[in-house]
């Protein structure tokens, strides 16, 4: 009889560990890597490290506080949130298979750039030699997320993914002299499942939770601007294949190609003005956007004159260098609500690491939109550290240990950190319309506009 007792005991639990795993309870289960956050960045590193053979049998846990975003049907409509990903991004892109899908969804190539000046004549433009190749692409956020999710379903043997999983609570690893020492990350969801893991990547954006809990110091501002973002129909069909920024004084108005009918608008400015173009009416948005780009308001007739002056002396000094002003099109409309605005800030990690941490992405550097760099930089972190992790497998290493960790920390702060000091004094430099000032950027913009060598190094640099 109380073999029978004993059996029955056994089955009751062995039904509970299997409900629990049914459920996803696995406690105190450990993983090799658990990231944290489901964003574009760290989807992307889920896919890019359950694809790396040398990581191949590692437990891989993705995090994810949402809900899971599939896009079975393109929506007719695009969404107001979009990135240009760079050359750079979407090798990574494809790389984890996530590009082909992208565009097979949805997805604008541009060839061409042209940035300039609300105060003055002074222009750039960034093109690939031709114009056949392209320079960038216009991706909706939704979409890259959505590619990058449809991945991860082929890698579910590599990767397990957990959506509606918020994380509450990070308990670091402790000294090993402790009695009841773990060596690992555990992390503990809302739903009060824990779980542990050697190393632990912070994806979760820039109000990173991973980065405030571990004490990472972080030197961050909010910038006196807001983004409204909406979509902008065209008044007429063009190739539609530039990028348009102007500076104003209040801030960068950007025109991003979606299609042949209809571009995105990034139009950082004042947080009052910002409030003030969301409670427009149609007509009075638009004509706004129009004057934007078009009116000659801000121009003075002495930077004119100062512009003119440097512009011609420049012309003798090298006759074919420069590029001609185009006009961008203008707009008729806009797509049904499609108006939102963000507050802008910018926030940069001291430390990208700890000891079984790594942070990437917006975690680890928040930047104005005015480059459109951010997410750029989140997939350059993922090529890095699924590199040296990669490396760090096939060594035999434990991937969270410090060594490789600081090798990654030192090798994206060396890349992230002159992009975003360029970035910031841009949106500083560009902030006033103080004539010395003018005079001083118009003749810098002009000059750069000037030398091929230099803009394609901008270029190299923004593209990777
Ligand atoms: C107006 C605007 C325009 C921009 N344009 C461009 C552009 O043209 N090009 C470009 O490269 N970049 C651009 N950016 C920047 C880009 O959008 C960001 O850099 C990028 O979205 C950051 O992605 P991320 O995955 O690091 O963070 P996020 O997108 O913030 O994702 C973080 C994820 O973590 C999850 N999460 C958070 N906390 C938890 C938790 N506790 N538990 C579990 N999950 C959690 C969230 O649900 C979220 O899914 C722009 C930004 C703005 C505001």
């Amino acid at each position: 009889a109380s073999a029978r007792v004993a059996l029955v005991t056994k089955l009751i639990i062995c039904r509970g560990l299997t409900c629990a795993a049914e459920h996803g309870e696995h406690k105190n289960e450990l993983y090799d890597v658990i990231i944290s956050g489901g964003g574009m960045v760290g989807t992307a590193m889920a896919c890019s490290l359950g694809l790396d053979p040398n990581l191949e049998g590692k437990k891989i846990l993705l995090l994810e506080a949402g809900n899971k975003k599939v896009m079975d049907k393109v929506p007719d409509a695009y969404s107001t949130r979009v990135s240009s990903i760079s050359p750079g991004s979407a090798t990574l892109l494809s790389g984890v298979g996530a590009w082909d899908h992208i565009m097979n969804m949805r997805c604008k190539p541009y060839q061409k750039m042209q940035v300039w000046d609300a105060c003055s004549d002074a222009l750039i433009t960034f093109d690939k030699e031709n114009l056949q190749d392209e320079m960038a692409y216009i991706v909706e956020n939704d979409i890259i997320v959505a590619a990058l999710t449809k991945q991860l379903e082929n890698l579910s043997d590599q990767v397990r993914v957990q959506y509606k999983s918020k994380v509450v609570k990070y308990t670091w690893p402790k000294s090993h002299q402790v009695a009841d020492a773990i060596p690992w990350v555990q992390v503990t969801l809302a739903n009060g499942q824990t779980l542990q893991t050697k190393l632990l990547i912070g994806a979760d954006g820039p109000n990173s939770m991973v980065r405030r809990e571990a004490g990472i110091p972080t030197v961050k501002w909010n910038y006196d601007q807001s983004a409204v973002v909406a979509v902008l129909h065209l008044s007429e069909p063009t190739e539609n294949n530039v990028a348009w920024q102007r500076f104003l004084p209040t801030g960068p108005i950007a025109m991003l190609p979606l299609s042949d009918t209809e571009s995105s608008l990034v139009w950082s400015t004042s947080h009052r003005h910002a409030e003030e173009l969301l409670q427009l009416d149609e007509e009075s948005f638009v004509d706004s956007i129009n004057t934007a780009f078009w009116s000659n308001e801000n121009h003075s007739e002495l930077v004119e004159t100062a512009g003119s002056l440097f512009r011609t002396a420049l012309s003798v000094l090298m006759p074919s260098a420069g590029s001609a002003r185009q006009l961008p099109p203008s707009v008729a409309g806009i797509g049904p609500k499609s108006r939102v605005m963000f507050p802008l800030g910018m926030g940069h990690a001291s430390e990208y690491i700890r000891h079984r941490v790594a942070l990437i992405g917006d975690a680890a550097h928040r930047i104005h939109p005015l480059a459109g760099q951010g997410a750029n930089l989140g997939f350059g972190d993922v090529a890095c550290l699924t590199q040296l992790l990669s490396q760090a497998a096939f060594n035999g290493k434990d991937l969270g240990a410090m060594q490789h960790l600081l090798e990654y920390e030192t090798e994206r702060q060396r890349h992230n950190l002159p992009m975003m000091a360029a970035i910031d004094l841009m949106k500083r430099l560009y902030s006033t319309n103080a004539a010395p000032m003018v005079v001083l950027r118009t003749f810098g913009l002009q000059a750069t506009n000037t030398l091929p060598a230099m803009k394609a190094q901008i270029m190299a640099f923004a593209s990777k």
